[in-house]
């Protein structure tokens, strides 16, 4: 080596997600730590693919195949010239980042947070400023806390609803207050909405619905189609600003794949229209049940999530690493979704999108594993 990389690059360490995996497939462990599901996407998904390969094959232009950004334009009752077609949500929340914020400024965020957020802040410049969520016998935003954080710095607030990692929904009274503090202070909101239909009480609220002018939302067909490796996500920006935000992501990926973004604008209409996704809610509502029931079933306290597929939980004295190696089981250590506040005592998530069998011989596994330390 004749010359170091930039100092930037301590951002490139392996994140909590493929470390957890590579550690999984290492030790034939039964992966309930990355959130990707065990289960094929829809057959009416592949199909289109199939048939796209070979006639949709070419660049889309960088804000993405005219049909997909009406599909979801129709789907989320957006008009089509605000969506922006991303390489997944991840992708999206870069542009984002690239576009709203640079040096000096500040973001805010709760914590627990999902790990892209951090360094992607830090890779456009910006600081991210964490408040913590409150968590009792269930997960609170503190709004208080969220005002005492921003600063004349602050350029957005950055979100989750559905929440990674805690499974949280915001309330109508959360939702509103939170808008209403990004109107007083005139922030942007940048809302990750990828788990806009896992939820398993009353539908999430769309904070762009409160707030248009000032919201962009993330989507994922990656998470609603059950195609995380596919990256097909979407930006629905406030009125008139797409076009920019579309220019900045053409110097990453300039575009998403032609015919998997030609499968995804066939896909959505049908997975609305056939209640596909009434089914994936139901079919997740028993894996969570499952999971809950068998970790309190060994005394463990959890958080019922409201959506995603995630759970928390408490874990005290359980390394998450040992866990893995020794019992054959890999989930998530809370500790990596706090940056600047500690994580409450033994806080794990486990992912529950994985089969019905997965997740009752992880449980079992657990329970073996909980008896052997404890002996
Ligand atoms: N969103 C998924 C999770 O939280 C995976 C993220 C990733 O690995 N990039 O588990």
């Amino acid at each position: 080596m004749t010359h170091p990389l930039h100092p930037r690059i301590q951002l490139s360490k392996e994140s909590i997600f493929s470390h957890m995996s590579r550690l999984a497939v290492q030790h034939g462990a039964i992966n309930l730590g990355q959130g990707f599901p065990s289960n094929p996407p829809p057959a009416f998904l592949q199909e289109a693919a199939r048939r796209a390969i070979g006639t949709v094959d070419q660049y889309t232009p960088p804000i993405g195949l005219p049909r997909l950004r009406e599909a979801v334009a129709e789907d989320l009752g957006a008009a089509p010239e605000d969506v922006v077609i991303t390489a997944g949500g991840t992708e999206a929340l870069h542009a984002l980042a690239e576009s709203l914020y640079g040096p000096g400024d500040e973001v805010v965020m709760l914590e627990p947070y999902f790990d892209v957020y951090i360094p992607q802040a830090r890779i456009a410049g910006a600081e991210p400023v964490m408040v913590p969520m409150r968590l009792t016998d269930r997960w609170e935003v503190d709004l208080p806390a969220l005002e005492r954080a921003i600063t004349v710095r602050t350029q957005a607030l950055l979100l989750t609803n559905p929440y990674n990692p805690t499974g949280s929904v915001f309330s109508r009274t959360e939702a509103e207050q939170i808008v209403a503090l990004a109107r007083q202070h005139d922030l942007w909101i940048i809302s990750d909405e990828v788990y806009d239909e896992l939820y398993f009480g009353p539908p999430p609220i769309r904070l762009r619905e409160l707030a248009p002018e000032r919201v962009f939302t993330v989507g994922s067909a990656g998470k609603r189609l059950e195609a995380t490796g596919w990256r097909i996500g979407w930006i629905i920006t406030p009125p008139g600003l797409a076009p920019q935000v579309a220019g900045m992501r053409q110097w990453s990926s300039f575009c998403s794949a032609a015919p998997l973004q030609a499968a995804v604008a066939e896909a959505l209409p049908i997975a609305r229209r056939e209640g596909f996704y009434a089914q994936l809610r139901e079919s997740y509502g028993r894996r969570k049940d499952l999971l809950e029931q068998g970790l309190r079933a060994m005394g463990l306290q959890t958080f019922a999530p409201a959506g995603s597929y995630f759970l928390t939980a408490l874990l005290p004295e359980l390394d998450a690493e040992t866990l893995v190696r020794e019992g054959g089981v890999a989930i998530i250590p809370g500790s990596a979704f706090y940056l600047q506040n500690p994580a409450p005592r033994g806080l794990v998530r486990f992912a529950f999108c994985k089969t019905e069998a997965e997740i009752e011989q992880a449980l079992e596994r657990l329970e073996g594993y909980l008896k052997k330390v404890h002996s």
